[in-house]
């Protein structure tokens, strides 16, 4: 593994620009991607890996609504993984697999995603 070249100008402008948009713990995360970096391409990779999850996260939520707005999908009113009756949100897990949802509730859905 190759250090990161933080004297390439272009690099380190990026890499400014990352403490001005990201809060710090996204930050942490950025840098940590950025020391396992095998080349300078790395932050490109980073930005167009995020920005897809995230339009297709987009998407998949939306289809989760259309779904339910069409009476094709039920939401569920307990959560998969507490099993309390509360109000619940879908889980993906994997965001392609748009009705392969859970249905957890806030406090789970929080922490499901601080693990992964
Ligand atoms: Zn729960
Ligand atoms: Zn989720």
């Amino acid at each position: 593994m190759t250090d990161f070249n933080w004297h390439n100008p272009k690099l380190r402008k990026l890499a400014e620009q990352i403490t001005i948009f990201f809060p710090a713990k996204l930050r942490a995360q950025y840098i940590e991607t950025l020391e396992d970096a095998d080349d300078q391409y790395a932050l490109f990779r980073y930005h167009s890996s995020k920005r897809k999850q995230q339009s297709l996260r987009k998407s998949a939520r939306n289809a989760v609504r259309y779904a339910i707005s069409m009476g094709r999908l039920q939401r569920s009113d307990i959560c998969s993984e507490c099993g309390r009756r509360v109000k619940v949100e879908a889980h993906h897990l994997d965001y392609k697999k748009r009705f392969e949802i859970t249905w957890l509730c806030r406090d789970c859905h929080v922490d499901k995603h601080r693990v992964s």
